[in-house]
Order: structure tokens, then sequence, then C-alpha cells
């Protein structure tokens, strides 16, 4: 017989049907004369009730089925007695497919920190809160694809290994295939890329915007939604070295209609999620609930479902980097009345103590900020007529800060190739980029969605390492 999920058991309403059922035992417990056994096989945060008669099946094998021991139940399913679900299964036969010798099993049945199964990373997919949180992250995949199918936008894949550095920021991992142990050396002693793989230097990209344009350029809209790296040397809850990212890029898209594109598809994402991850996010939401209960009043965040439907419910506030700035300048964060990083009037970066303030205290709103100084934005962004500031925007959430980067994107060749001397980019080597603007050149748009950003949203976790299946952060590449 072919084997039920879990999930689709327990929404059966076919009682006395004969099933088999495959996954890991939670917990056994019971009396002389009756085992009960919580099973999960990963297809949903609850478990399944197996009730095993002692006699029938003996204690010899009712004592291998051990927290994290991997059974098959042939069983009968029945409607439940207890309060948890509407139906359990009676057990017919059991049969242990891999033992777990629970003095050395890691996991026990009971709730472990986020910092210990961080050190048991490969085994944290057995626990609820993980295997909740990489079904909400399926299911946001999934409606991500969706969003942008519905609207006729297409995919494109844009290089993994690329010779540019979209973002100028010189966070790269570099790619090469020469012996690191004798790199052939220029005349001027620089190590001679020439004698590479790609026959240049090469790096893991950081950004598959510009390439992204390309397409939009030819395609009119399209999105990349792919792994983006980035060696990052702080380690911050929000920074990983290798995360997703999700770029939609659009001809004749000018700013207004990227922000209203943004905000539209933030929502629909939030929205998915409520409409369908709703168990998985119930259990979240309690999880932090408990957490929360240490914290101060003031200290606590909103409730994770309140807080979800709050930005369905919210225009976003759209105001300009200056305006931000001297709301910023004029506030009184805390107690102390200061930021950890103090404003120091325009032209300052905003760190995301900043962003939050302003989307958590003072607007209680999401916000979208626009008209950055040039000076701290990358060299593809449209000049405002002023030719100090960019139509740059970013998207800020609470809790999170910075979850998109994106903006009109220059269209006119002559400024954007002396934005680029300005800045010392060889344009020579972006002379594929510039032809775009040298041949039928249009205004264009475009924004980078940190699709981790989005989960550490949607699922209220406050550490973006508990987001990915595998964090890539500083000394940390183990599997
Ligand atoms: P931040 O200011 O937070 O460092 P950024 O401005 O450097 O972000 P962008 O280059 O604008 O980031 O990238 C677009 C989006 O990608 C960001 O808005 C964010 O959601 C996400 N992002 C950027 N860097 C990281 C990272 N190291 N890990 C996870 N997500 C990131
Ligand atoms: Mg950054
Ligand atoms: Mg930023
Ligand atoms: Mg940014």
């Amino acid at each position: 017989m072919r084997r039920t999920k879990v999930s689709d058991v327990l929404k059966s309403d076919e009682i006395g049907k004969e099933i088999v059922v495959k996954g890991w035992v939670r917990t056994r417990r019971g009396s002389k004369q009756v085992n009960f056994i919580a099973l999960n096989d990963g297809s949903t945060i609850h478990n399944l009730q197996i009730v095993a008669d002692v006699e029938k099946f003996g204690d010899e094998l009712l004592k291998r089925l051990t927290t994290g021991s991997a059974i098959s139940v042939t069983g009968e399913i029945i409607a439940s007695q207890g309060s948890g679900q509407k139906v359990e299964v009676v057990a017919k036969a059991i049969e242990v497919i891999g033992d777990c010798d629970a003095n050395e099993y890691p996991l026990q049945p009971k709730k472990h920190s986020l910092e210990f199964l961080r050190e048991i990373g490969h085994l944290r997919f057995r626990t609820n809160t993980f295997s909740a949180i990489a079904r909400v992250r399926h299911a946001m995949i999934f409606a991500v694809h969706n969003f942008f199918t519905s609207k006729g936008f297409v995919n494109v894949h844009t290089p993994i290994i690329t010779a540019s550095d979209c973002e100028g920021a010189g966070e790269m991992f570099q790619v090469t295939t020469m012996n690191l142990n004798n790199l052939p050396r220029t005349e001027e002693g620089k190590i001679d890329f020439s004698q590479d793989f790609f026959g240049k230097a090469t790096n893991l990209t950081v950004s598959g915007q510009l390439e992204g344009e390309l397409a939009a350029m030819g395609m009119g809209e399209i999105y990349t939604f792919g792994p983006t790296f980035r060696a990052e040397n702080s380690n911050t809850s929000r920074h990983l070295a290798e995360f997703w990212m999700i770029e939609p890029e659009m001809a004749f898209y000018e700013l207004d209609d990227n922000m209203d594109l943004a905000e539209e598809f933030l929502k629909y994402l939030i929205k998915y999620a409520l409409d369908h991850c709703m168990d998985d996010l119930q259990f979240l939401s309690q999880r932090l609930q408990e957490e929360e209960k240490g914290k101060k009043e003031e200290d606590r965040s909103m409730e994770l479902i309140e807080k979800l439907r709050f930005v369905l419910e919210n225009d976003f506030i759209r105001l300009t980097y200056s305006e931000a700035v001297n709301i910023l300048k004029d506030s009184k964060p805390n107690k102390k009345g200061q930021f950890k990083y103090p404003i120091n009037g325009y032209g300052s970066d905003l760190q995301s103590e900043h962003e939050r303030f302003l989307v958590e205290k003072h607007f209680k709103k999401p916000v979208i900020l626009t008209d950055y100084p040039k000076e701290i934005k990358a060299f593809y962004m449209k000049m405002n007529p002023d030719n100090s500031t960019v139509r740059a925007m970013d998207v800020l959430f609470p809790q999170i800060g910075e979850i998109i980067g994106g903006s009109q994107r220059e269209e006119n060749y002559d400024k954007l190739v002396n934005r680029m001397k300005e800045m010392h980019i060889p344009a020579e080597e972006m002379w594929w980029y510039l032809d775009t603007r040298r041949f039928g050149s249009v205004p264009h748009s475009g924004f980078g969605l940190g699709f981790e950003r989005l989960m550490l949203f949607v699922t209220g976790m406050g550490n973006i390492r508990d987001v990915i299946p595998f964090p890539r952060t500083p000394k940390n590449a183990e599997f």
C-alpha cells in the first residue's frame, strides 16, 4: 500500500479506512494498556496520533519508538476522542525503519533554543519551527512566480558567474580556476587574469540587475529570482553571504510605477501567506508570543498575524530622503533620546535603527523613501533635475528596515557615462550595458526584494540565519 501523508490523513473523514503512514516519532507516552505515538512526516505542523495496543505490539518493539526513530505504521483511521485533531490512527502493524539512540540524539521532545538549533542545523528540519518555516518559504517562492506570471512578466535567469560588480560595493567573492599557489603575474606584478578560465577576473553575482535590464530593454517586463552573493563582513541578523533576490525590471516604468508595483507585490505575498499558510503562521506566532513574554512591554513586537494584516490594510507612506532626515534629526527614539548612530544631517546613509524608527514609531506604517543623495547610491540610478539626488526608492518595513531597494534607471547615455566617470567606473568594460542607452533607450525601473528579508517579516523570526535552509555567514559553511 502506498504511504499517505500525515497532512492528508488529518484532513480525511474516511473513518475506518486502512492506510500506511511513515514518519519520525516525536513522542511516545501512555499506560500499561495503550501507547500514544505522535508521528510527524514534515507535511504539516500537526502530529498524527497513533494508538498502539501494548499487549499486541509488546514492550520490546514499543521501546524502540523513541524520539527521532523512523517508523511505518499500517492502521485504521478512527475519529479522535481527544480535543487536538479530528482523527487518529489505530495501529495494526508497526515497523521500525530507522532506529534512533535516544542517548545520542540531540533533539529532545521539548522546545529548543534557536541558537542550539543553529548548531545542529543538519537536523533542524525535524523540528516544528523549521519545517513550518520551510513550508512558508516554499509557498512564498510559488507566490512570487504566480504574481509575476499573472502580470505577464517573463522570468529570466541571469548569470551566477559574472565579470561585473553591479553595486560597486566591493563585496564580491572571486571565482578562479587558477592555481592559487602559483598565480601568473603581469609585468606590473598584478595577477594576470587573462590566463584564467574566462580570460578575465570574475566573481559570483552581487545582483542580477544589470543583466536583467538588458532583458527588459527588449522584453518589456521581466523578473529574476536567483542566488546572490555578498562577502558581508559584519555579522548582523539581516545579512547573509548567500541570499536570494527577486529583481523585476520594467521598460516604460517611471519611479511612481515602480513604487506601485513594489507595494502591490509585497501585499500580494503577505496575503498569499495568510491565505495558504495559516496553520504554520499560527504556530510561529504562538512560539514568538512565548518568547515575547520575557521582554518589557515597550520592547514587545506586534503579534504576527496582526502585523501581517496591518501591512495589507495600510497604504505605504511615501516621502523623500531629506524629509525623513528632518524627522530623524528632531526625534527622540528612546529614553536616552539618541540613536546609536546619530543622524548627522543630510548625506548620511540610514541605518536599520533609523529606518525602523520611521516605520514603527513615527508613521506606524510601511514607508517608501525616495530621492536619496547620489553619493550614497549606485551609478545606474536616474539623476533628478537638481543634479544631486537620484530617483532611488527603499521600501522600509517594521522589524526589518530595508526590505526592497530600487530605482528608476538612468536612460540618458551621456548622463550615465558622466556619472560613471565621476565614480571611476570604466565605461569601456560596460559597453554592453551602455548599448541599451545608445540604441532605442527608454525610461525603465526596477527593484530588488531580498527574499530572506521577506521571510523574516512573514515568519516573524528575528535572525536571517533561521529563514534560509543553509545559511552562509562568515566562518560558517560546514554543509
Ligand atoms: P542593506 O542596506 O540592508 O545592506 P543594501 O542596500 O546593501 O541592503 P541592495 O543592494 O539594495 O541592498 O539589495 C536589494 C535588497 O536585497 C535589499 O533591499 C535587501 O532586501 C536584500 N539584501 C541586501 N543585502 C543582503 C544580504 N547580505 N543578505 C540578505 N538580504 C540582503
Ligand atoms: Mg548592504
Ligand atoms: Mg541599503
Ligand atoms: Mg539598498
